[in-house]
């Protein structure tokens, strides 16, 4: 994808914006773009530069992508809302094209690299509380007072967030800041070229490395050595932000009618019946039930004589109950699904297995621990979808206030020492 119209190729040391930002390593990449680390010169600021394919129908995207973020960053000066925050754009013209590129404040690792690096056993239900909050007051923000459905949410657009600026404190976190090319480096490297290169590479992966660790691990637990403070999530505040406005709307200017990442869609989408704001509330269910698992709420998969479609709503009506019949039948894709008595049409036996069960029988939940977090996500997986909690009503529900008294108290044997010690960029 590096050819005309994708990606932009950066070097550790490129100038971008008239110098004012210096690329110090890759972060990640998504469909559209390439994430980088970047030295802000003028704020002295790390900051994630999100350089964009060059193609037309990217740059368009990317233009909608920053109208969103725009207007966040408008309604909140004070940057509290727990939405990534848009510092700068500004076109990059490379070998490839025209690139539209958005600086946005540096944050940590994802939701799904904190899931998968403690090997999908679920995180401690404090924490899963704490990540719950977050996410919901940027819900919240995003849908009561910007009239924004995110249309993405899932644990990899949501990343860990901590007080530590490396910018300050370059000694704990590990991270200098590259300032230039090394001197006479050409363009596709001699081998004195490569050597450098390497080097730097190798240092910047660790530095990065060091700061994903301890801004999740120093936020609150304080210094400790290295080692010790970079093992554990133990007495830890964990905050986290909602990013990739790639694909959010105007609740009253939509343009897709597939919405959202598979495991993630809420009925309405699959039965093309219309949204608005709760399927973000779908979603956000969905992802907390991972947090506190390690386990997708939904993971269909197409089989014998049904599709994909089809399994998902029944691994719904079998967690949820039966679709009431009204709702199954009244989407524009209904009929592909439903016969007329709302019953699937070619899957035809439902095995029941209630969320307050299934938390105890297979995620090995106590059972006072499954009925209260049942209680706060069944509502919000209502299949009527104006009946599901708005973030505000959500944010309001006992559970988010509850404290389990065991520290230890992990499902499934959870074991975030291991986790935290090899989370890495
Ligand atoms: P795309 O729209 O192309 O999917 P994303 O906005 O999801 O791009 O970013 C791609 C990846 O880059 C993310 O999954 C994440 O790893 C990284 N990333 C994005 N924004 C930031 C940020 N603000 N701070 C740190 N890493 C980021
Ligand atoms: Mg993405």
């Amino acid at each position: 994808s590096y050819r005309k119209g994708g990606y932009h190729a950066v070097r550790i040391g490129d100038p971008f914006a008239g110098g004012r930002y210096i690329a110090q390593r890759k972060l990640g990449w998504g469909q559209f773009s390439t994430v980088w680390l970047a030295y802000d010169t003028q704020s002295s600021n790390y900051v994630a530069l999100k350089i964009q394919k060059s193609a037309q129908q990217f740059a368009q995207a990317a233009l909608h992508e920053i109208e969103v973020l725009l207007s966040i960053a408008d309604g909140d000066p004070s940057n509290s809302k727990c939405v990534v925050r848009l510092i700068d754009h500004f076109k990059h013209t490379g070998p490839n094209g025209q690139h539209l590129c958005m600086v946005l404040e540096f944050l940590g690792d994802s939701l799904l690299r904190l899931i998968r690096f403690n090997r999908y056993k679920g995180l401690q239900l404090n924490k899963v509380r704490e990540i719950c909050k977050c996410i919901l007051i940027g819900l919240d923000y995003l849908h009561r007072e910007l009239g924004i459905i995110h249309t993405d949410l899932k644990p990899e657009n949501i990343l860990l967030f901590s007080t530590i600026d490396p910018a300050k404190d370059p000694v704990r976190s590990g991270l200098t800041p590259i300032l230039e090319r090394p001197e006479g480096g050409t363009l596709n490297g001699g081998s004195t070229m490569n050597i450098i290169e390497k080097k730097l590479k190798r240092r910047a992966r660790r530095a990065v490395a060091n700061i994903s660790v301890r801004r999740v691990s120093m936020g609150g637990g304080g210094g400790g050595e290295a080692g010790k403070s970079a093992r554990s999530l133990d007495g830890i505040d964990v905050r986290c932000k909602v990013v990739d406005f790639g694909n959010a709307c105007w609740a009253d200017k939509q343009f897709a009618e597939e919405i959202q990442t598979r495991q993630y869609r809420a009925p309405e989408v699959i039965l093309r019946a219309g949204y608005s704001f709760s399927v973000d509330m779908w979603s956000f269910a969905c992802t907390a039930f991972e947090l506190a698992t390690g386990d997708m709420m939904f993971a269909p998969k197409s089989g014998q004589g049904f599709s994909e479609d089809e399994d998902h709503l029944a691994l719904m009506m079998e967690l949820l109950g039966k679709m009431p019949r009204k709702i199954a039948i009244g989407g524009a894709q209904s009929k592909d699904f439903f016969d007329r008595h709302g019953d699937l049409k070619r899957i035809r036996r439902l095995k029941f297995w209630p969320l307050d069960r299934l938390l105890v029988d297979k995620y090995n939940f106590s059972e006072s621990d499954a009925r209260e977090f049942a209680d706060f996500l069944c509502p919000l997986l209502d299949f009527s979808p104006e009946k599901r909690p708005t973030a505000q009503q959500c944010l309001q529900h006992p559970w988010l206030n509850l404290r389990s008294s065991d520290q230890n108290e992990m499902h499934g044997q959870s074991d975030l020492d291991v986790g935290m010690s090899n989370l890495q960029m």
